[in-house]
């Protein structure tokens, strides 16, 4: 048998209400139908480790940080090969702008970090069969990651997902359904269908986990940076659970001690197609209302209504940053450009992160050499790329140029 991992949950809080529920036994939202978050023992948890133990530990991606996270048992800890993902710079944009490249984890997202927990923990509390919307990333995840745990996942994909994305689901051994409408026209189907067909529902922040896998984004930051944090974290902003996790995990590690120096602006980035949070931040609301006839390139971040709405708007506006929308035209322009120019390719919600911090330089909002995150949350790959190859030979003479 393998050893309990010591976890120092004590309990999970409503994030409205503050009401608290047990650990260790299956939750959805709190009865104020809003998001649980997990509570720790932190006291216990900085008497018990240092920061120079996590760092320490051998794996050599997010699960070295266990001991803030809630999965108990070793063996429930599913894995796929994650790896800590690379700052890459640019500098011939900025003197000190850094892209966390997130493609690099396992399924080519960072959705791999929220569903790694999520299912571990679903796995570790005796669920069998899960079910999820998906825009495509978190539904990859979550069919990898239950594949590898020998738990069931059923997938709902808006018809116009990436054909990639849809496709890398099914073979992963999701039952996978194109749906006629959006992603929260997909998240009704999984409520409707979870009393009679028995699933979990591991629909964004309806589940307390994935946002502790998003944690270690903002841990692995922190961990990276010589345990301080950059000026400006530039977050493509769909559903939130990054930012509102990494705002957490910035707090969680203030408070154990490991961190030193002031917390970022966090900055959510949407595209002008679907930013219901750039709306409300910018009306002075706490809740984003449904965006209409949302439409973007950007799949990833095409989220016409968070059920962590409040929290987002909360990280940005204690944080001292703002919300910015960019357009698809904008998005595809900066995607080619760095890919050309600077050799990376980002994907298009990694792109906004760009065009949005270019635009905060511009109005000086923030200074041109000001250490700046920006997170690219995808491989490139998975999107659909200009053809700008030639036919060889040409036919008309000008071909070998
Ligand atoms: C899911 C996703 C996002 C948005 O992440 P949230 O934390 O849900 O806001 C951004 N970019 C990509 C590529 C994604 O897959």
């Amino acid at each position: 048998m393998a050893e309990p991992v010591p976890t120092f949950v004590s309990h999970l809080e409503c994030s409205a209400t503050g009401a608290a529920y047990p650990a260790d036994t299956v939750q959805g939202l709190s009865d104020a139908g809003k998001p649980l978050l997990v509570r720790y023992d932190l006291p216990a948890l900085g008497a018990a480790v240092t920061r120079a133990d996590v760092a320490a530990a051998p794996d050599p991606g997010f699960w070295r940080y266990a001991p803030l996270l809630p999965v108990r048992k070793a063996a429930n800890r599913l894995s796929l090969g994650e790896v800590t993902t690379p700052l890459v710079p640019l500098p011939r944009r900025g003197a000190k702008l850094l892209v966390k490249d997130e493609g690099r984890l396992p399924t080519g997202s960072f959705k791999a970090r929220g569903l790694a927990l999520g299912v571990s923990m679903a796995k570790e509390l005796g669920l069998e069969h899960l079910a999820m919307p998906t825009n495509g990333n978190a539904g990859a995840a979550m069919a990898a990651y239950a594949a590898r745990g020998g738990l069931r996942a059923t997938v709902f994909c808006p018809a116009d997902t990436p054909e990639i994305n849809v496709r890398e689901i099914a073979l992963q051994g999701a039952e996978t359904y194109r749906v006629d409408g959006l992603i929260h026209d997909c998240g009704k189907l999984v409520g409707a269908g979870k009393a009679e067909q028995g699933w979990f529902d591991l629909s964004t922040l309806k589940e307390p986990y994935r946002i502790e896998g998003k944690k270690t984004m903002g841990i692995e930051l922190v961990e990276q940076l010589g345990w301080r944090l950059p000026e400006a974290i530039f977050y493509p902003t769909g559903g939130g659970t990054g930012l509102i996790g990494m705002w957490k995990a910035f707090r969680e590690l203030r408070e154990l001690g490991w961190l030193s120096g002031p917390l970022p602006r966090m900055v959510a980035v949407q595209a002008a197609g679907c930013a219901p949070i750039v709306r409300a931040w910018e009306n002075g609301e706490t809740h984003a209302p449904l965006w209409e006839n949302a439409h973007t390139v950007a799949a990833g971040i095409r989220v016409p209504v968070a059920v962590g709405d409040f929290m987002i708007l909360d990280a940005v506006r204690e944080s001292g940053g703002w919300a910015e929308a960019v357009d698809d035209a904008e998005i595809l322009a900066e995607r080619d450009r760095i890919a050309s120019e600077d050799g990376l390719l980002l994907c298009p919600e990694g792109a906004a992160t760009f065009a949005a911090w270019r635009r905060a330089v511009a109005a000086g909002r923030l200074a041109h050499d000001a250490e700046a995150v920006l997170f690219n949350c995808a491989t490139g790959l998975k999107y659909p790329m200009p053809d700008l190859a030639r036919p060889w030979p040409a036919g008309d003479g000008t071909a070998g140029g």
